[in-house]
């Protein structure tokens, strides 16, 4: 019997501060063969952020183009931007065996739940709302109206966090690396080598 060789899907999502991006780089640097799965997004790029590295930026038209055409595994609008997961591109790699990881929203995890139930959801908390706020307002990349819908966002994703089956409090780095290292691990390791499914 020839087994199916399917890829695992990863979620990571947490609110802005709570430190997502380094603890993505740290999971990816880890797992090295794991693929990021770099979104599509409407916003405009920050300082340091590389096209088709941090994130594909591309127009509205661009965006909405592909929602007519489906070409969305989910989509979300977030801080008044769109941000997006090729479906293409998410099957072709768990198609070829290979792991994925998704740094997304709770909209849009609510959407991959649905297409993909055996999906593995993380969530990061910020250690405290005051810590969090700080995060945010030390960026200096958003104005202060930015930083406010920032952070009302936070509350209402944090809200939603039971939506996910682990849950990492990022007190320490070090630590909450860790963690979600030997979850991912734990997954991985159920599974038997070649035979994916
Ligand atoms: P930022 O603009 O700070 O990079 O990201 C803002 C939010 O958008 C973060 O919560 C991030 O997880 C979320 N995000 C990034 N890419 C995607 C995506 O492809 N889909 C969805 N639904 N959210 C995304």
């Amino acid at each position: 019997m020839t087994a199916t060789i399917k890829g695992s899907l990863f979620i990571l999502s947490a609110p802005s501060g709570a430190g997502k991006t380094t603890l993505c780089r740290a999971l990816m640097k880890h797992f090295n063969e794991m693929i990021y799965s770099v979104s599509y997004t409407t916003r405009e790029p920050r300082k340091n952020e590389m096209s088709g590295v941090d994130y594909h930026f591309i127009s509205r038209e661009e965006f909405a183009g592909k929602i007519k055409e489906e070409k969305w595994a989910e989509w979300a609008e977030v801080h008044g931007n769109y941000y997006g997961t090729s479906a293409g591109f998410l099957n072709e790699v768990l198609a070829s065996g290979r792991d994925i990881l998704l740094d997304i929203d709770v909209e849009g995890t609510k959407q991959i739940l649905k297409r993909y139930p055996d999906s593995i959801t993380i969530f990061i908390m910020p250690p405290a709302p005051e810590i969090l706020r700080k995060r945010i307002e030390s960026r200096g990349t958003d104005s202060r109206e930015v930083a406010e819908r920032r952070l009302k966002n936070a509350e209402r994703e944090m809200a939603q966090r039971d939506l996910y089956r682990h849950i990492v409090v990022n007190d320490n780095l070090d630590e909450a690396v860790a963690e979600i290292i030997s979850i991912v691990e734990m997954y991985l390791v159920r599974r038997p080598k070649g035979v994916r499914d």
